[in-house]
């Protein structure tokens, strides 16, 4: 099985999804979330077509953008907790950080920041006791204390749905989190334009997407299959 097919079915998936609630196919950002798989690997993701890559841990993440260094134009992302004292190693060198969810977070990365950073505000919608994440009545009061942060920009909220979720479950998530988006957009605060939803993985990015999400944060539907790469480096 190559790389190649799952990209292909991927995208497909993904083009249904948008026809099927009237959306356009470029009003939605595809990440390739490469944690599980080598630096070749995600080269080769790159190679068809996907310039959008994340990583959950700052140590990989670190790792991938210096092997992939001669790759243009790549968008990294962010998705995963972040802790205070690895804000400055990273936090210059991404473009877009997907898990932010308290204040202290926010006071490192405006502490650390040279330039305007582009934050997701994660939001526990299904109230799971190991997530991470403000809970949904706290999102509005959260972000207005994101005002006086001037190296921040609250572009968007993301969110998880539990592994075990039903699909009807599924979209109650997402919907409340639209519905919560948009009553902060709504709010035209200008360190908040909060237009984008960063949700859906493998198993509900079609229902993320029949939901308004604008980045879809993909793993295995990508990388599954045993792919392989052989000695040229490329996809088996
Ligand atoms: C791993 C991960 C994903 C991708 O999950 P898959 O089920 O492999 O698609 C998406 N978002 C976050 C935050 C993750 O940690």
């Amino acid at each position: 099985m190559a790389l190649k097919e799952n990209v292909a079915q991927i995208q497909q998936t993904i083009s249904q999804a948008c026809q099927s609630v009237g959306r356009s196919l470029e009003s939605v950002n595809v990440i390739a979330v490469t944690k599980t798989v080598s630096s070749d690997m995600a080269r080769q993701v790159v190679k068809c077509g996907i310039h959008h890559l994340a990583e959950n841990r700052v140590d990989k993440l670190l790792e991938k953008q210096k092997s992939l260094n001669d790759c243009p134009a790549i968008t990294w992302h962010l998705i995963g907790n972040l802790q205070r004292k690895k804000v400055k190693t990273i936090i210059n060198r991404i473009d877009y950080f997907h898990a932010l969810d308290t204040i202290h977070l926010a006071e490192e990365i405006q502490k650390r920041a040279t330039h305007k950073i582009n934050c997701f505000v994660e939001v526990n919608v299904s109230e799971e006791e190991s997530k991470h994440g403000i809970r949904v009545e706290d999102v509005v009061e959260f972000i207005t204390q994101m005002e006086p942060f001037d190296q921040i920009e609250i572009v968007g909220l993301m969110t998880m749905a539990p592994l075990d979720a039903s699909s009807d479950e599924v979209v109650t998530i997402f919907e409340t989190l639209k519905q919560i988006k948009e009553e902060v957009a709504a709010k035209k605060w200008p360190f908040a334009p909060c237009n984008e939803l960063s949700m859906g993985m493998s198993q509900d990015y079609p229902i993320a997407i029949q939901q308004g999400a604008t980045f879809v944060r993909i793993g295995t539907a990508f990388f599954k299959n045993n792919l392989t790469i052989n000695d040229e480096g490329e996809p088996a």
